[in-house]
């Protein structure tokens, strides 16, 4: 039995995850927020307790010092030679990384370089790294790469038809993202399609940032995010993908400057950006219950581009045996499932059983398909936490 930790720093933020491995007992999870504030917050749950503080936090390393100094006064460790490993979520690992490695020179200097494509992510888990190193500088620490799931695609899924030099010379090309949730999404999926010989999914991991992957035997094939997070399928407040034309468009016709513009394409389009009410999607469910009509159309055009995606990937592996929702819209939203499956059903002979739909919510898992429904759908609450404390384990103590 040993202690494990899985770390999500943020540039403002370090969630953390204590697990007892390889039971994968959770000892205990919280998050430090507002770093750099006077008024930051520190939260631990542990034992069904939840304790929230507010204090300044000056700094990532200040931040360790919390969580470290709570984990102690809470009585989860005596001293913090018990923690035996720490994982780090690293957004983005370019082509470099395929699977989740020991953090050392190489792999700072790798996460380093990458920084221009995830600005504010690789900066913070660098923050987070060298802050957790001075805490704890006996106990080995990985990077599990979001991109590195993706990395099995073929050339033709992932290359952009631009001037080839591009591609190669400034490593422009679809990198894709959430992997770690979509690689535990289809080690837990296999079990509902045991007939199937190729297992080919289409795993829709629809969250305020969403993406879809189409994966064949626990590989990806093919995935909807590209350069950065904001390709792909319509999200909270993200486009997803576009003609590049719209925004050199609005560059004219606004006046706006290019980082503006980026930024509202970012920050304040999706579901957000049509409906106008809120970048949060409880709100714009409440809105269509209302009958508001942009929140309405907003729905329709994000189901409508989600159906596009798996329209294209069902095609990419050749058919599909499960398709499975997750992350906070794709658990909790019924609505919002039935939208996108009612944009399917038609072509794809795909139904699904309102009840099992309704009832499947708040951590719950199952399939909610019809047992007549060509293709099974599954509603699976994803975990990337444990797939990190399942490297660190795997990687530094096995
Ligand atoms: P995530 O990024 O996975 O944490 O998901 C956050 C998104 O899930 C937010 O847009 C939330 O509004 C949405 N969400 C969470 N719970 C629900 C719910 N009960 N119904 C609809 N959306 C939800």
């Amino acid at each position: 039995m040993a202690k494990v930790m899985a770390v999500n720093c943020g540039s403002s933020s370090v969630k953390f995850k204590l697990y007892e491995m390889p039971e994968e007992k959770v000892l205990c999870s919280g998050i430090v927020e507002r770093i750099g504030h006077d008024d930051g917050i520190f939260t631990i749950k542990y034992n069904r307790e939840k304790d929230t503080k507010t204090l300044p936090v000056p700094d990532h390393g200040y931040a360790v010092d919390i969580v470290a100094q709570g984990m102690i006064e809470k009585g989860i460790i005596n001293h913090l030679d018990e923690i035996k490993a720490i994982g780090h979520r690293v957004v983005q690992g370019g082509s470099y990384f395929s699977h989740s490695v020991l953090w050392n020179e190489d792999t700072v200097k790798k996460v380093e370089s990458l920084i221009p494509l995830a600005p504010l992510h690789n900066k913070a888990h660098l923050t987070g790294y060298e802050a957790f190193k001075k805490a704890l500088p006996k106990v080995p620490q990985i990077a599990v790469f979001d991109t590195a799931f993706h990395q099995t695609m073929d050339a033709e899924d992932y290359l952009y038809p631009i001037p080839y030099e591009y591609s190669e010379k400034y490593h422009i090309r679809r990198y894709g993202a959430h992997g770690t949730s979509h690689k535990y999404l289809s080690e837990v999926g296999e079990k509902y399609i045991p007939e199937s010989k190729d297992k080919r999914m289409i795993i829709c991991h629809l969250g305020s940032g969403a993406s879809i992957t189409a994966t064949r035997n626990g590989k990806c094939v093919a995935t909807s995010m590209g350069l950065t997070p904001l390709g792909g399928i319509m999200m909270n407040t993200r486009t997803g993908d576009m003609d590049p034309s719209v925004f050199y468009q609005l560059l004219a016709v606004t006046g706006k400057d290019y980082e503006t513009l980026f930024q509202e394409m970012n920050k304040k389009s999706g579901l957000y950006g049509v409906s106008g009410i809120s970048n949060d999607s409880r709100d714009i469910e409440e809105a269509c219950k209302h009958g508001h009509k942009r929140a309405l159309l907003a729905v329709k055009l994000w189901a409508r581009r989600i159906a596009d995606f798996i329209g294209q990937y069902y095609v990419r592996l050749g058919g599909c045996d499960l398709i499975i929702f997750s992350a906070g819209i794709g658990e909790n939203s019924p609505s919002d499932r039935k939208a996108v499956i009612d944009n399917i059903s038609e072509a794809l002979n795909v139904t699904i059983d309102e009840k099992a739909n309704q009832e499947t919510i708040r951590g719950k898992e199952g399939l909610i398909s019809t047992p007549n429904s060509k293709i099974k759908v599954a509603v699976i609450p994803t975990d990337e936490e444990v797939m990190i404390a399942r490297d660190a384990f795997n990687i530094c103590l096995k």
